[in-house]
């Protein structure tokens, strides 16, 4: 046993496990990602998938060809048919963790879609994106399909008000790219990225090519083109400190930014 490993042992078998000392030496052994190479794109569900072909087949036809350049683990958002059910749900006066499960199924119906378009090059839906054939599928096609939605389920911890999940697909594909230290985030939405405002309902928002988690915070955008969870995941991460927002509807935009080009808008840790 090393030195390191013998100290860090005596401190488990002595202290609460979220005592100072115990989490810094916790912390002390080298950086490992699990999947260096990969990035993680999420597919947007009411921005990109709800709109049908006119915007998902171009995607697959950038996909089918980025993947040669970079291997991809891509989650599908849920969108309009979650937000329905959650109005249902919600009236009905059930709890977080039912929410959870109706939003999820969504994002399963998209993953098993995107699956269907992606099959005959080779790419599958896996369900759930926790490893397991993930990695042999990423060394022989170089792409998988998963459902974006973080598998809570019943133990999803709820927000402060309301009942509609606080981690959905935004930050279940973030989850995803920070636990195996993935090389990048995207989220392929329907905006050139973050505005000032939404630019869906605000005359004169202007565009925002970057910003930090603190400055999107200290102008009130925290709530505005990702869920505002992610941003607290952005901070406290260890791999993936920054993620990129493209408009997946521009031609391009999304092999561009897989590229490592700045299309969109890039928010950062700090
Ligand atoms: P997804 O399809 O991935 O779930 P959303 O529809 O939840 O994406 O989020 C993208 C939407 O966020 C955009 O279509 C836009 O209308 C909205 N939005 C709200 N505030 C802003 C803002 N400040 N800048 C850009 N987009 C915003
Ligand atoms: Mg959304």
């Amino acid at each position: 046993m090393t030195q390191v490993t013998a100290e860090l042992e005596a401190l488990l078998m002595q202290r609460s496990l979220t005592d100072e000392a115990l989490e810094a030496a916790a912390d002390g052994a080298p950086d490992f990602r699990i999947l260096p190479d990969a990035c993680v794109i999420k597919i947007g569900g009411q921005s990109l998938i709800d709109r049908g072909r006119a915007a998902v087949y171009p995607l697959v036809d950038e996909i089918v060809v980025a993947r040669r350049q970079h291997p991809l683990l891509i989650g599908t958002g849920a969108g309009t048919r979650a937000r329905h059910l959650y109005s249902i749900a919600a009236g009905l006066n059930l709890p977080a963790g039912m929410l959870a499960q109706l939003g999820a199924s969504v994002a399963d119906q998209n993953a098993a879609m995107l699956g269907q378009l992606l099959a005959k090059h080779g790419i599958s839906a896996v369900d759930g994106a926790g490893l397991s054939a993930v990695p042999l599928y990423l060394a022989e096609v170089r792409a998988v399909v998963f459902s974006g939605m973080p598998p809570y389920k019943l133990w999803i911890r709820p927000g402060a008000e309301g009942v509609i999940p606080p981690y959905r697909t935004d930050a279940g594909c973030f989850l995803v790219a920070e636990q195996f230290g993935c090389r990048s985030m995207i989220y392929v939405k329907d905006e050139n990225g973050l505005y000032t405002g939404n630019p869906k309902t605000t005359k004169g928002a202007t565009f925002i090519p970057r910003i930090s988690v603190d400055e999107m915070k200290a102008k009130g955008l925290q709530d505005s083109i990702l869920e505002f969870p992610v941003l607290d995941l952005i901070q406290s991460a260890r791999h993936v400190r920054e993620v990129q927002v493209i408009n997946g509807l521009v031609p391009g935009n999304l092999t561009r930014a897989l590229a490592g080009e700045h299309v969109g808008t890039i928010i950062t840790a700090n």
